[in-house]
């Protein structure tokens, strides 16, 4: 069984990607094909925003970003805590300073409660200027976008939404899907995120004009008239047309199937909560938690066990029964080596650190059968039953 089934994916797209990718070597526009067009033209409508700028990969699009909005020295940047590096890692490439806050522990998210405190004593102890929360839909889950936006307001800061792992998803109410929360959002074509490429790829999404031609112009060397007429610094990301080739396919099984990925993911959740949430087990396996109108994209499934030692001593189990899961995140962003020195500490960071002790992702997705979900729940309640 393998955590994330990609071979088999292919398999069932195999005819259609492998005539996607063989008019792009026929046509050879390798670079800015119309391909590249026509995807950024479907994700914004899926999404609800008005551009989409895709880009080289998930991390450039953060950075493009930031310097859209001129983020950089003296700018205090309030990032979740528990999220993949590259979160963080943006804010201190652009020479702003992160300050991490903590997280719900039973969403994974941003907390909302943590975070106004993080911005008030940023502004009372600290010389930096509150800029943007750069908020994160961990595991798939939108972050409390609503909740977010009225902190944004009160203390006028910006809306990143780091989408890499939400596409996909939704909140009950809102007039775009997760991808479209932020002032700016983005999301990662990674090959293992939800929509994912075969290679590196990403995207920014907006509904203004302006940031829309910045961008445009920031991925390609800040290009003016074209990209030998260059009127800012900006870099080289672009996504390749292959990359988008790719893609069309792949985001039409995602979404004409009324959205059937998801909604794979989806009954892999709810047979994951019918098996391991009962009386009997609730006490040492907690199952993610998605909040009443939240809809996940399932980019994981993750669990929380009592301790570090269970945690791990289930990891060692599974492995041996020749079951794949993964520790995501096995280490709090503020202990990350390559942050001393760079980020400011703004608050208690206690919920991140006992969940990067206790959190296992299980493997889920479309392409993992029903027998072998029935294998993993097995396993994981054998474990306990030996204990
Ligand atoms: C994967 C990921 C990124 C980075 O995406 P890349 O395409 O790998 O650069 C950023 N943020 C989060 C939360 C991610 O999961």
């Amino acid at each position: 069984m393998k955590f994330r089934d990609l071979r088999r994916q292919y398999e069932y797209m195999k005819e259609e990607i492998d005539i996607a990718i063989l008019e792009v070597l026929e046509d050879s526009n390798f670079i800015s094909g119309r391909q590249v067009e026509e995807l950024e033209t479907s994700l914004a409508e899926y999404v609800g925003q008005k551009y989409c700028v895709s880009c080289a990969n998930g991390t450039d699009a953060l950075l493009l970003a930031l310097m859209v909005w001129g983020i950089g020295s003296g700018d205090a940047v309030f990032v979740p805590d528990f999220t993949f590096f590259a979160s963080g890692e943006v804010v201190s490439m652009i020479g702003a300073t992160p300050v991490f806050v903590d997280i719900d522990k039973e969403t994974f998210n941003i907390s909302a409660e943590a975070l106004e405190e993080a911005i008030i004593d940023t502004m009372n102890k600290s010389n930096l200027r509150p800029s943007v929360i750069l908020a994160v839909d961990m595991f798939g889950q939108p972050a409390d976008y609503p909740m977010l936006r009225k902190i944004a307001e009160k203390y006028d800061l910006k809306i990143l939404e780091d989408g890499a792992q939400g596409f996909g998803g939704n909140i009950q109410g809102m007039r775009t899907r997760a991808c479209g929360y932020g002032d700016i959002s983005t999301t990662s074509f990674f090959p293992a995120k939800p929509l994912g490429a075969y290679g590196d790829g990403g995207a920014i999404f907006t509904d203004d004009d302006e940031i829309a031609e910045l961008l445009c112009s920031l991925r390609v060397h800040g290009k003016g008239r074209n990209k030998y007429d260059n009127i800012r610094i900006g870099l080289n990301s672009r996504l390749d047309t292959i990359q988008a080739a790719i893609l069309k396919v792949k985001f039409r099984v995602f979404k004409e199937k009324e959205l059937w990925e998801v909604n794979q993911r989806a009954e892999n959740y709810t047979k994951y909560l019918e098996e391991l949430n009962t009386e009997k087990r609730k006490h040492y396996i907690k199952t993610p938690v998605i909040h009443p109108g939240f809809y996940s994209s399932w980019a994981q499934y993750t669990i929380q066990l009592p301790s570090k030692e269970v945690r791990d001593d289930l990891q060692r189990y599974l492995k041996q029964c020749e079951i794949p899961s993964m520790v995501y995140y096995v280490k709090p962003m503020h202990m990350q080596k390559a942050f001393i020195g760079k980020h400011y500490i703004a608050g208690e960071l206690t919920n991140t650190v006992k969940v990067c002790d206790r959190a296992l992702s299980l493997p889920i997705g479309p392409y993992i059968s029903d027998k072998e979900q029935e294998q993993v729940i097995e396993q994981v309640k054998s474990f306990f039953d030996k204990c």
